[in-house]
């Protein structure tokens, strides 16, 4: 009939349907796993726009991953087209990054502000707790940083702590100083932490309200995805978000005991429309201030919600979501939702022991390969873990059998030293207050400067007044010997020269190639690249790929934001998460955690070590709410899977150097019996005679099951998240070597075309063309590697 949104709303059921349409303030989609919560979102972003009932810069849609972020915004293109730009697709980091760049000034930061991940912090932690002895009182950093995490999400300061903290117990004393400490060395570095990016924009709207109110006009409409994972803190983000605007109008007064509001006082805009999707049977991050009850009082803190159910499952066949409700079903204290399908019965689940985790891994690699045979693109494939060291025999036997795959998550390219070194040199660079950045690089590669050292140049700067970044530049003054001086000095020159090279005088844009040139400069300039050349480590051979990787995805990075900044290219690594290394086009199975797994699905879904003390995990097993917790973490795990689901455990497994006996998980046992086809089980294995010792003694021929499981795999994966980039353009950074170049030559440029030599500046390696593009651009070159050619 010509609605401008019925082919939206052709590939919907009913409820889907009513939820993409209903116009109301606030609407709670709650639903099992795969019954199109997230379609659902996607459609009613594209019917705003199709309908023009919104801007697209009305739209602020918030995923759980960056990641999935991407696959939004690119789902809602092919429903609307062009129209999709301008929305704000993110997570709830990266909204708050963007928020904060533009507000940061209007409370003592500074816009180009560091963020620290975990890791950041945890060094910055270990620094203080060692300054206070705070160990002695059972104060370990990660214990430290955990509850610090915990109180941000809660949305309490150091401050706020402080005052209702039991002063008088000595260990609550110390963790209160070394919070403060810690706070207030953020500050000072111009940094935020992770959890600071959520809770410093809500303090933001809260103590500015007319910033708030700017914010409140631009979005209209709201909607998050996964919302049963929200903490305290983005929970109340989105609170402030959705606030109407009160008119100024007169104060309300009080007349016959009632509060009067004039009807100016009325809003002068109605709060945003919200929309949040969620699953509380995929609740899994309890660990990290999750808090259920958003999702169960959403009700409450929006009268008149309108709730909407979903209850087909598009996604698995029956066996497999019969398996997910008898799991699930083991939960107390849920509403029972019972997820049916129309696709049918399909193949059984499919169970199987190994011996020790290598023949567990086997066997999973044997069967990628026989479901490729019938068909099933790897790409199609996962397996999943409940903890990264668990891919390690994965890895090994998946790199024996050639079988493509890839490791989602982690950050674990950037959590290498060599990239987070680079990346602390850029840093230096952006934010030259960043103490902690300055710290890591001053003495890598090694230039002789210890820890003493470092405490002068820590002295000298606090006497003077200075950063560290500039005290650097005082060597003699600081009484330093003349070996040194020039060490320092070096150093102290090679930021100044990236420096200039990367951040634009005021008012210009710097080139697009800047950050790209600066990483190199800086790799070279700082003797990083040399140290690394001169080791005769074969490790330190992976590490010159991984930093030309980086260089490589910096120059990507320009490419695809002719406009970006370094601190945009910082933000932007600081900012990948857990599952953004998935790359659904090359064909290799993804391996990720089951906690990476939420929301993604795959035809065929392994999920290993189903062992009692992995799944549930020792640590969460003893406490409260932890099993129930880890329940939902298998059972978002099985929901992933389409078509083929494995549940395969080992009856020994090493960890940490040492073989313990396994038990199957409790989580089998809550599988019914006859949905599963077990090719070997535990029962079977006993039933052989196999008693402990002998599973301990089985060796396959071949020799791998007498491998020591904690040596290293025998080859270096090469990065994950990386790699989509790594593929497309030459890893490896151009050397020009010494390309002669003088006034009035012309040379090509990859991506500006040809021009002209202005003039030649420098020397040696550190040469700089001045080059005038025909297209009018003025650009400053380091000739040893930029992308140039002479005509
Ligand atoms: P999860 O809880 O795992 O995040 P979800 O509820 O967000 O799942 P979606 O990922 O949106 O579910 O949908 C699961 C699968 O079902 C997707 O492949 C989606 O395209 C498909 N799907 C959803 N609704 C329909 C529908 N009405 N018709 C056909 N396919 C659908
Ligand atoms: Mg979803």
């Amino acid at each position: 009939d010509g609605r401008p949104d019925e082919d939206l709303l052709a590939g919907l059921n009913p409820p889907q349907r009513e939820a993409v349409v209903y116009r109301g303030q606030a609407l709670l989609i709650v639903a099992g796993a795969g019954s199109g919560k997230t379609r659902v979102l996607t459609h009613r972003i594209a019917s705003l726009l199709r309908g023009r009932e919104a801007w697209p810069s009305q739209i602020l849609a918030i995923t759980f991953t960056n990641k999935a972020a991407g696959e939004m915004r690119e789902r809602v293109g092919q429903l609307v087209g062009q129209h999709a730009q301008g929305m704000w697709i993110s997570t709830f980091h990266s909204a708050c990054v963007r928020i904060l760049r533009r507000e940061a000034e209007q409370f003592g930061f500074t816009k180009s502000f560091t963020i620290y991940d975990s890791g950041d912090s945890r060094a910055l932690l270990k620094r203080l707790v060692k300054d206070h002895e705070a160990d002695a009182f059972g104060l370990t950093p990660g214990a430290v940083q955990s509850r610090i995490s915990k109180l941000k999400n809660e949305l309490s300061d150091a401050e706020g702590y402080a005052r209702q903290a039991n002063m008088s117990d000595p260990a609550e004393r110390k963790f209160v100083e070394v919070f403060g400490d810690y706070q207030r060395a953020l500050r000072k570095a111009n940094a935020f932490d992770f959890d600071d990016l959520i809770g410093q924009t809500v303090y933001l709207f809260r103590a500015f309200p007319h910033i708030a109110d700017v914010y409140r006009r631009r979005f209209r409409h709201i909607l998050v995805d996964e919302y049963q994972d929200t903490n305290h803190a983005q929970y109340a983000l989105i609170r402030e978000l959705t606030r109407p605007i009160v008119g100024k109008a007169a104060e309300p007064y009080a007349a016959g005991g009632m509060m009067i509001f004039e009807p100016e006082q009325a809003p002068e805009l109605p709060g945003a429309s919200l929309t949040v999707v969620g699953d509380s049977d995929q609740s899994i991050y309890a660990f990290r201030g999750a808090d259920i009850r958003n999702i169960t009082e959403f009700e409450r803190d929006y009268p008149g919600a309108k709730v909407v159910l979903l209850e087909q499952n598009y996604r698995s066949t029956q066996n497999i979501l019969s398996a997910a409700n008898a799991v699930i079903g083991h939960n107390f204290d849920r509403k029972d939702k019972r997820l049916w399908t129309d696709v049918g019965a399909g193949e059984k689940i499919v169970g199987f022991t190994g011996y020790s985790q290598h023949d567990e891994a086997q066997f999973v690699a044997d069967e990628v390969e026989a479901l490729r045979r019938t068909g099933i693109d790897y790409a199609q494939m996962a397996v999943f873990y409940r903890t990264n060291s668990q891919s390690r025999a994965l890895e090994e036997i998946f790199i024996r059998s050639a079988v493509p795959y890839k490791i989602m998550g982690g950050t674990r390219f950037y959590e290498r030293a060599e990239i987070k070194d680079a990346l602390a040199y850029l840093t230096a660079v952006a934010n030259p207050a960043d103490e902690m950045a300055l710290r890591r690089i001053v003495n890598r590669p090694k230039r002789g400067i210890g820890d003493v050292t470092v405490e002068s140049i820590a002295r000298y700067a606090a006497a003077q007044g200075l950063t560290f970044r500039d005290a650097l530049g005082f060597g003699a003054e600081m009484g330093l010997g003349p070996k040194l001086q020039v060490a320092i000095g070096r150093l102290d020159a090679v930021l100044t020269e990236a420096s200039e090279l990367m951040l634009p005088a005021s008012g210009e844009l710097a080139p697009p190639s800047a950050v790209g040139d600066g990483l190199a400069l800086l790799l070279a300039g700082s003797g990083y690249r040399d140290a690394l050349r001169a080791s005769r480590d074969a490790q330190d051979e992976a590490r010159l790929e991984n930093l030309d990787e980086l260089v490589a995805v910096s120059r990507e990075f320009a490419r695809n934001n002719p406009e970006g900044t370094l601190l945009d290219f910082l933000t932007e690594v600081a900012l990948v998460s857990d599952a953004d290394g998935l790359d659904d086009e090359s064909g290799t199975v993804s391996m990720m955690t089951l906690h990476t797994a939420k929301g993604l699905e795959y035809d065929a879904v392994f999920i290993t070590g189903v062992e009692e003390d992995l799944i549930p995990h020792r640590i969460s097993a003893g406490e409260p709410g932890g099993p129930a917790e880890e329940r939902r973490l298998f059972y978002v795990g099985v929901t992933r899977a389409r078509k083929r689901l494995y549940l395969t455990l080992a009856m020994t497994r090493a960890q940490f150097g040492e073989v313990s006996v396994a038990m199957p998980s409790r989580f089998l046992q809550e599988v019914p019996p006859e949905l599963v086809d077990w090719r070997q089980s535990p029962g079977d294995v006993n039933s052989r005679g196999g008693t402990q010792s002998r599973a301990l003694n089985a060796r396959r021929p071949g020799g791998w099951g007498s491998r020591r499981t904690d040596d290293p795999p025998p080859l270096m994966p090469k990065s994950t998240s990386l790699e989509r980039f790594a593929n497309r353009i030459p890893a490896k950074v151009r050397d020009n070597g010494d390309m002669q170049l003088a006034t009035g030559d012309r040379i090509r440029h990859d991506d500006f075309g040809e021009g002209r030599i202005d003039a030649v500046t420098g020397e040696g390696a550190k040469r700089i063309a001045h080059v005038r593009f025909d297209n009018g651009a003025v650009k400053k070159l380091l000739i040893k590697i930029a992308p140039i050619e002479k005509l």
